[in-house]
């Protein structure tokens, strides 16, 4: 069969290089996809800097947007040539508690995208047909492939923060700007914190209807009913802690963050709340996709070549991008 193309992070802090395969053939149960699209998240940066636990060498990317090109065995309800999205969860053990009780976003035996299971950093992908989820008609490849990580785990960490009215966005970036969007749609009042000095952010914040914009070193609000952060900055915890009100949560949206510096219990005092939100589940795909197609939903997008991962990479380290990069093989 034909060769294809990934670029390969073969141990931290090293830079993706670019290798050439043979294209693996989907096993039963499997798909390969050709990959039309694939977003670069914040997780791609931990896996870069050997921050979260990754099988190493491996092909990053769990924002894959693609087109099915060969079909395992036992596979039913896929055509060649069905546009599918691959997220984070790539595979559930199905046995576990966790996904036994609807949990699978916490499996003790999953497989993560671009982390356990080569990636969409790449001209084709193999994925579990089971953990691909078809993509709404209204979006491009591109404009899609956001959905799958940022969308769709940031809906999930919107859910975990509650009904509540007045909700604040720590940390502006590829998630941010999609949630805005559907807190805003869902008459919500939302307040966004970005890098101190990032008027960028604050503009587009703004641009996307969000009532207030400014630094996370300005004081905002004091009475949010929750508080979503999504910069690995475990500073931010107690600053959103002290914006929220009595029973109000803060909703820690990343897989990874910095040591969260001790404060006063008195903070937390009240009923608060501190959690995380880990993964994904199938559900929350489906549901994700059913809003973002009622509320509208756009995404702002710049696109990179495959072999400029390293250069995507490095723009949303600094800060540069506005809204979210995606690699288009
Ligand atoms: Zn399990
Ligand atoms: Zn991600």
């Amino acid at each position: 069969m034909d060769k294809m193309h990934a670029m390969q992070i073969d141990a931290p802090g090293e830079p993706l290089r670019l290798v050439e395969r043979e294209t693996p053939v989907p096993g039963r149960g499997e798909l390969l996809i050709v990959v039309a699209a694939c977003g670069v998240c914040r997780t791609d940066l931990h896996i870069v800097d050997g921050e979260i636990p990754a099988h190493y060498p491996i092909v990053p990317g769990h924002e894959i947007v693609g087109r099915v090109a060969a079909i395992g065995e036992g596979v039913t309800g896929f055509t060649i040539g069905d546009r599918v999205g691959v997220p984070w969860l790539g595979h559930s053990c199905g046995a576990c508690p966790f996904c036994l009780s609807g949990r699978e976003n916490l499996c003790d035996a999953p497989v993560f995208t671009g982390c356990t299971r080569d990636g969409g950093y790449a001209t084709h992908a193999i994925a579990d047909a089971h953990f691909c989820f078809a993509i709404p008609d209204r979006y491009s490849d591109v404009e899609a492939a956001p959905l799958l990580c940022a969308g769709l785990i940031g809906w999930r960490a919107l859910r975990m923060a509650g009904e509540g009215r007045r909700i604040g966005l720590y940390g502006f970036g590829a998630a941010a700007h999609i949630l805005a969007q559907i807190a805003v749609w869902q008459s919500r009042e939302v307040f966004a914190f970005s890098r101190p000095g990032d008027i960028a952010a604050q503009e587009f914040a703004r641009s996307l209807g969000c009532i207030w914009a400014g630094g996370s070193d300005e004081t905002g609000p004091s009475d949010l009913d929750a508080a979503l952060i999504f910069a690995p900055v475990g500073a931010l915890v107690p600053i959103a802690l002290k914006a929220v009100r009595k029973g109000g949560r803060v909703v820690c949206a990343g897989i990874h963050m910095s040591d969260i510096p001790s404060f006063p219990y008195v903070d937390l005092w009240g009923e608060r709340t501190i959690l995380s939100v880990a993964n994904l589940t199938r559900e929350d795909g489906t549901s994700f996709f059913e809003i973002a197609e009622q509320a509208g939903l756009r995404t702002v997008t710049q696109s990179f070549p495959l072999s400029d991962a390293n250069e995507a990479l490095a723009a949303l380290r600094s800060g540069r991008l506005s809204g979210a990069a995606v690699i288009v093989p």
